[in-house]
């Protein structure tokens, strides 16, 4: 029997495949416009300048200056130089850290953005925006931020580093996760997370063994843009929320948290809608929770967040941030249950769920 439910509908242009990279002249065009900024992080400038290269007139310079959580203190320089530059676009190569700082200059200035994502982690189909400010990260949605053109081009997925790909494929998977039980799904949603589970358990132990594996890496690119669509059409939970807190006031990385918290947050909820989640038991191994910290394991994904920065003194008040503004989940939960999930966490036990 089918649920009611409510399709808002998919505006983003998606152009899927390899080589495509060669289509971001076609499709800056196609949106009217002759000239765009290339934005990247320092680390992928080479490829951002080589990109700018091949565009020609149409490159309006580069700036290589995006960083994590998108500091609105970098936005303020690469907004200066989007409006001296004379681009009506950005063209963001790079991962999620990327594509934050070209929907931060959208919202601002009315940008139109072409995105290329070369992580899994998916902000390229969503219209929300986190950023970081005095050590705090707020997060809104609204259609400005939303990307006009994604070219998902899985060459560029060839180079990214196995560590990488593994904690960048659970921060996607996370996405799955909280949409298979959002009180806003829908059945394209469902049906794209139950696809994405599946690609990205074929793909990812073979892309640890073989990075540069082509088929895998479709597959994972794949799935990524089913868990980055899903993303931007409904809303997230506990999971994201505690996210949320350790990488905005704590400084952790944003994949490897996501990676440590995925089998955590999935037990905790999964004693609640266990039938919501049994697509990943399906998946993953039975319960949830366990087979997604099993996989992670296999994987050699980073399981505990002692290991990623994170003091034991901090899970009080992390505990006490994730309780701060009311939000909805699928179990209630109280300050003592939201400490012991995170010290779970914070020793990267097994769950029992
Ligand atoms: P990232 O963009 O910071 O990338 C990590 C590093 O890997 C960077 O140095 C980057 O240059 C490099 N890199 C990226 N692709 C590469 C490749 N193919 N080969 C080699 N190196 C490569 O990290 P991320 O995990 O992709 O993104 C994290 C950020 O995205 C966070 O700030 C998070 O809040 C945001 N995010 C936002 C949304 C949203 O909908 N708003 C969704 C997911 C993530």
């Amino acid at each position: 029997m089918t649920r009611d439910f409510v399709f808002p509908g998919l505006t983003t242009r998606v152009i899927f495949g390899s080589g495509t990279l060669g289509q971001v002249a076609a499709e800056v065009e196609r949106l009217g416009h002759s000239r765009a900024l290339v934005l990247s992080t320092p680390h992928q400038k080479n490829q951002a300048q080589a990109l700018a290269e091949t565009l020609g007139a149409t490159a309006a310079g580069v700036f290589a200056g995006a960083a994590m959580h998108t500091p609105t203190d970098v936005t303020e320089t690469a907004l200066a130089a989007y409006r001296a530059s004379g681009a009506t676009c950005v063209i963001s190569l790079g991962g999620g850290s990327t594509t934050g700082l070209g929907k931060a200059i959208a919202v601002r200035c009315g940008a139109d953005q072409v995105v290329i994502p070369t992580t899994y982690a998916g902000s390229e189909m969503t219209d929300i925006l986190g950023e970081t400010a005095g050590g705090e990260k707020t997060t809104r949605r609204d259609p400005a931020i939303r990307p006009e053109v994604v070219i998902y081009d899985v060459d560029l997925t060839l180079s990214l580093p196995v560590a990488l790909t593994v904690t960048s494929a659970l921060n996607a998977i996370a996405h799955a996760m909280e949409g298979f039980y959002a009180p806003d799904r829908n059945p394209v949603v469902e049906a794209m997370c139950r696809d994405a589970m599946r690609a990205f358990h074929r793909a990812l132990p073979v892309l640890v063994g073989e990075p540069e594996n082509r088929g895998a890496r479709a597959d994972a690119l794949y799935a990524a843009w089913c868990c980055s669509t899903m993303l931007g059409q409904v809303s997230m939970a506990l999971h994201h929320k505690l996210a949320h807190v350790l990488g905005g006031s704590f400084g952790l990385p944003h994949a490897e948290t996501h990676a440590v918290l995925l089998p955590h947050t999935t037990a905790f909820n999964a004693v609640a809608v266990p039938e919501l989640l049994s697509p990943i038991a399906d998946v993953f191994g039975s319960p949830a929770g366990a087979g997604l910290w099993d996989f992670a394991e296999r994987l050699g994904a980073p399981l505990r967040l002692a290991d990623l920065g994170l003091a034991e003194v901090d899970l009080d008040r992390a505990a006490d941030l994730a309780l701060k503004n009311a939000y909805w989940n699928p179990r209630p939960f109280s300050r003592d249950e939201m400490r012991n999930l995170l010290q779970a966490a914070y020793e990267g036990r097994r769950p029992t769920n």
